[in-house]
């Protein structure tokens, strides 16, 4: 047993969301898992809404960035996820989307098993291989990294490498320069966490990543390698900061298969989802108080589980 247990307090939960997301999510949320972990948790949205605001007070942070869902939408909200998580002196950044459902005892649980001192970067890898970007090495010796090509490493033919000098002609030259280039082209490979699944980092890491990630730095950061906010924080900490993303399969995204996750596990995942509207029966298989019609997410399912006294709950004993 740790002599300093973690506690709640010490978390910082992060939720994207956006303005029209507010009515068909959020109050899922609010009913369910937010209302264990009420202080702890910051949303983090693109639009006013009085009513939202009455329901969490402070805990609304407006980031003012646009409601599009583009990379740079995205990845302004990260920004300000980050920068409020190191203003806010807690010892835990965990981030999530407003489609998950967060166990707040598994995770409590989970984070307690590492120190928040140390350099933590916890979540589920959504590819089954790291991602391959590549870096410019300037000539003063820097690493600017001005393009990314996914999946794709630079060889240089052996038709290239035959043509340089001593048989210059213009021609030569320019296969010449192009092979310069390649040559200084250095890819770069990461593990990066799936947003969709939520993940966590620790103080310690956090701190660490500031001359890239805090007051807007996360932005041109994302920027230059042109990827989107979640591949830009396994970016800045594996690439970078050369810090291990722990991979954990407690965390879970409707990017996989959530009927196959098997239903006596249910209860001790960190997060779990639902899916998009593309896929509406990619839901984890979970039966008790409420029907897929009711429950369409299983969240209600899920929590009435956890905490069959919430007073929404059928009461106990007549099942
Ligand atoms: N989101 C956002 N702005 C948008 C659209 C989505 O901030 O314009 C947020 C959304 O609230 C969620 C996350 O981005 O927290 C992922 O969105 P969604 O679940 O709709 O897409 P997917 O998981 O398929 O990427
Ligand atoms: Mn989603």
């Amino acid at each position: 047993r740790p002599r300093n247990p973690l506690e709640l307090k010490d978390i910082f939960i992060a939720v994207k969301t956006t303005r029209k997301y507010h009515k068909s999510r959020l109050d899922l949320l609010f009913q369910t898992w937010v209302s264990k972990a009420k202080e702890q948790t910051f949303i983090f949205t693109d639009g006013e809404d009085q009513e939202l605001r009455r329901r969490a007070g402070d805990n609304i942070i407006n980031t003012n960035c646009s409601a599009a869902h583009t990379r740079q939408a995205l990845c302004c909200k990260m920004s300000v996820e980050y920068d409020k998580f190191i203003e806010s002196q807690r010892k835990w950044f965990c981030h999530m989307d407003d489609d998950n459902y967060v166990i707040v005892p598994s995770l409590l649980k989970l984070l307690s098993s590492y120190h928040h001192t140390q350099d933590v970067y916890l979540g589920r890898p959504s590819l089954d291989h790291p991602i391959e970007a590549a870096e410019r090495v300037k000539s003063d010796g820097s690493v600017s990294t001005s393009s990314v090509s996914l999946f794709v490493s630079f060889s240089i033919p052996p038709s290239v490498v035959l043509s340089i000098p001593p048989f210059l002609s213009l021609s030569n030259l320019l296969l010449f320069s192009l092979t310069l280039v390649f040559f200084s082209q250095v890819s770069v490979k990461f593990w990066f966490a799936t947003g969709g699944a939520g993940f966590c980092i620790s103080r310690g890491l956090a701190l660490k990543m500031s001359p890239w990630a805090s007051l807007g730095n996360f932005i041109s950061t994302a920027e230059k390698i042109r990827l989107p906010d979640d591949c830009t924080m396994g970016y800045i900490i594996e690439a970078l900061l050369e810090v291990t993303l722990t991979h954990t399969h407690l965390f879970h995204s409707h990017l996989e298969n959530l009927q196959r996750l098997p239903t006596d596990t249910v209860l001790e995942q960190v997060t779990l989802s639902y899916g998009g509207f593309e896929n509406r029966r990619n839901v984890i298989s979970i039966g008790g108080a409420f029907s897929l019609v009711e429950d369409p997410s299983r969240f209600k399912t899920v929590h009435c589980l956890l905490y069959p006294e919430t007073d929404w709950c059928p009461s106990l004993g007549h099942h």
